[in-house]
Formats: structure tokens, sequence, C-alpha cells
């Protein structure tokens, strides 16, 4: 790791920790906006992480933002899908946009002038992406947009999204009639209403409403149509990678807290850590944490060397997910009845937990996509 990328590690970890959690708690309980740390998030320059240089940003590989990434959400999880979200947008342009595209958006991505992420998910559909109904028809000089779309991070505060829309609704395969646009909000864009969460608080998640939306033909991702959908799921292996990296931050913070906890609070006259059922719990917490960060610099390796890694960031977003779950729900149970408490932290990760095994590709897909990769990569 280059002495750049150490610093930047260090001053995101002394940032967390003395500007963040002093108030994550009670600003994820009461769902305010961390409007504040954003901005000093800007002035770090975390929008730009994964950015070439050339273009304002970071130039940060995929390994150091993923360490990134655990720092910040082993402390506050929701502070990551900030940044995340607007960065698989970047990633986006910087790998499939046109150079125009790349000279004019890149550098306000990576100041944070432009933020948000990407819009795909719409009211009937998640996984099954091709089948949205959001059209963009030609018209002019640019396209007219109509549709809805749902769950998009950093819809309400932020102004600009990665849009997949239909330029060809009858096409067949439907993916052959999908592009992505640069959207930035405007007449006809508006986010109306945001979203109440079990968790991952703090963060906006909301609805867009696309009514006769003009977006310039400029704004094409890449400038040819029918390519959307495979430019964001290219886009996905990072955010993938990324949630991986969430899981780790969020498992970790669960161990910490347990071993912690496990050695001050005594039953039957010693520590919780000295019964065996305690230690076995915190030898598999351990292993998952180690586990998934393994797999974490696997996949950010494999990502950064630019092969396709779609088995890696499966696998990594598949396995750190569920250590989260696991490790937050093995840590609420090592508290007893404090980790049921709004005084402490074991309950705001039991509630965040749950959303990567959702976000960026549910598990279930994980699944199948893993061994789609084994049988394309294995065959009899
Ligand atoms: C807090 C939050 C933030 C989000 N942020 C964004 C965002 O920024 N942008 C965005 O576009 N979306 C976002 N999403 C949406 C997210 O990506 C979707 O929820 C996810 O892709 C799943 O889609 P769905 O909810 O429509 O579930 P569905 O697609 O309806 O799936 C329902 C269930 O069926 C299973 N399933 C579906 N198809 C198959 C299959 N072929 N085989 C086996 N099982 C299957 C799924 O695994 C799941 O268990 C967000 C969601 C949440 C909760």
């Amino acid at each position: 790791m280059e002495e750049k990328d150490s610093l930047i590690l260090e001053a995101v970890e002394r940032f967390m920790e003395k500007e963040v959690r002093p108030v994550a708690r009670a600003m994820e309980q009461q769902d305010v906006y961390p409007a504040e740390i954003v901005e000093k998030m800007k002035a770090m320059g975390l929008f730009g992480a994964i950015i070439a240089e050339e273009y304002g940003g970071l130039g940060l590989s995929a390994s150091t933002y993923t360490k990134v990434i655990e720092r910040i959400s082993a402390v506050w999880m929701s502070l990551s899908g900030i940044v995340n979200s607007h960065l698989i947008m970047a990633a986006t342009v910087q790998r499939d946009g046109t150079e125009e595209q790349k000279q004019r958006f890149l550098p306000r991505f990576a100041s944070g002038e432009l933020r948000g992420g990407i819009a795909l998910t719409e009211p009937d559909c998640g996984t099954d992406l091709q089948a949205i109904r959001t059209t963009a028809r030609p018209d002019g000089d640019g396209y007219v947009v109509n549709g809805a779309k749902t769950w998009i991070t950093n819809a309400y505060y932020g102004n600009c999204v990665a849009l997949l829309v239909k330029t060809d609704p009858n096409a067949r395969p439907a993916h052959k009639g999908m592009s992505l646009l640069i959207a930035e909000k405007g007449p006809g864009f508006a986010a109306p209403r945001k979203l109440e969460k079990l968790g991952y608080r703090g963060v906006d998640t909301a609805e867009f409403a696309l009514e006769n939306y003009r977006v310039p033909r400029d704004r094409l991702i890449g400038g040819v149509e029918g390519k959307g959908l495979q430019q964001i799921l290219s886009g996905l292996a990072l955010g993938r990678i990324n949630v991986a990296a969430r899981g780790v931050g969020v498992a970790r913070a669960a161990l910490q807290d347990a071993l912690r906890y496990a050695q001050l609070r005594k039953t039957f006259g010693q520590p919780i850590a000295q019964h065996q059922a305690i230690q076995l719990k915190l030898a598999d917490m351990a292993t998952r944490v180690e586990a998934s960060r393994l797999l974490v610099e696997a996949a950010a390796r494999a990502y950064d060397s630019g092969e396709r890694c779609d088995l890696e960031a499966g696998m990594a977003k598949l396995f750190a997910s569920e250590a989260a779950l696991a490790n937050a729900t093995e840590a609420m149970r090592i508290h007893g009845a404090y980790g049921y408490s709004k005084e402490l932290d074991i309950e705001r990760y039991y509630r965040d937990a749950p959303l990567m095994v959702i976000g960026e590709g549910t598990n279930e897909m994980q699944r199948i996509i893993i061994a789609r990769q084994l049988l394309a990569r294995f065959p009899a």
C-alpha cells in the first residue's frame, strides 16, 4: 500500500472516532441526515475516492477503498452508503462514459458538487431489472423520460443519478433496449417522499417520480443505446465488494463490542467470557470477520486487475453480509438485555445488517451468480 493510502486510512479512522462516533447513535435513532458530516467527507475527498486523479479524485484502488469502507462501517454503516451509491454512478461514467462525459462529470462527482447514486429499482421490480417500465422516448436532441423508481439511496438530498431506462421498450431480449442516463434533478424529476426504514437510517432512501422529464442526448452513458444493463451490472461488481466491506465493518464492530462486554459482565462469579458457551460464540464471530476480510481482499484484487470478478465479488458479498447478520445476532445474545437497549450500538448492528443481505443483489441472487460462474469456468 502506498504512503498516500495509509495516510487516508488513518485520517478516515481519526475522523470516524472523533467526529462521527460521538453523534452516530443519536442521529441514527432520530433518522437525521448527517449534513455536516457529509460536508466534511466531501472536504476529505471521499466522494472522489475511486475517481482517477486526472479527473480530480483520490485515485484509490478498490483494495484501499474497501479498507476505507470497513473503517466507516465499523462506526456508522449508513455513511458508507452515502459514498458508495455515488461512486457506483461515478465508476460507471469513468469506465463506460465518453471522454466528454468524463471531463464534464467526474470532477463534479469527485468534489461532491453533484452527488447521488443509481436508480434501477422500480415499484414492481428489483432483481428482475429487464422488467423495468421507465421509458426514455427520443425527442429532438434528447429524451423524454416517464416512469417511477423506488428505494433509491441518496435520492432525497442528492441531485444526480445514473438512471436505468428503456430506450426501446419492444426490444427482445429486453436488455438490448435498456440504457443508462446521467440524470440531474430538474423539472419533471422529483423525489417527493423519503422512505421509513428498519435500519440504515440517517442516509436518505426515496422514491422518484419522472414525468415528462427531459434529458439531453449527450447524457446517454457511452453515447450508445442498448448498453445500460451491461454497464450497470459492471458497476454493481464494485457495489458488491463495497457491501462486503461494509459487512466486515459491522461484523467487526459487533465482535469488538461483544469481546469487551464478555470480559466485564459477570455471572456465577466469573466474567461470561470464561463460560465455554460464550467462548464458542466469540471464536465463530472472529473467524467470520477474518474470513470475510480475506474474501473482500481477494475480490478487490480481482477488480483492480481488471478481470471479470462476478464470482469473487458475489462470494465476498454473500459471506460478509451473512457474517454481519450472524455477528450482530450473537453480539445481542452475549449482551443479554443490554443488547436490546437503545443505549448501546448492538441493536443498530442488528437493524443495519439485513440491508446488506438484500442490497446490490440479494444473497439468493449471489448464490445463483456464483453457481453460474462456476459452471462457466469449469465445464465438464
Ligand atoms: C435500504 C435500501 C436501499 C436501496 N438502495 C437502492 C438504490 O440506491 N438503487 C436501486 O436501484 N435500488 C436500491 N435498493 C433496492 C434493492 O436493490 C432491491 O431491493 C433488491 O435488488 C431486491 O429487489 P426487490 O426488493 O424488488 O426484491 P424481488 O426482486 O422482488 O425479490 C424478492 C425475493 O425473491 C428472490 N428472488 C427474485 N428472483 C429470484 C430468482 N430468480 N431466483 C431465486 N430467488 C429470487 C429475491 O432474492 C428475494 O428474496 C435498495 C433497497 C433497500 C432496502
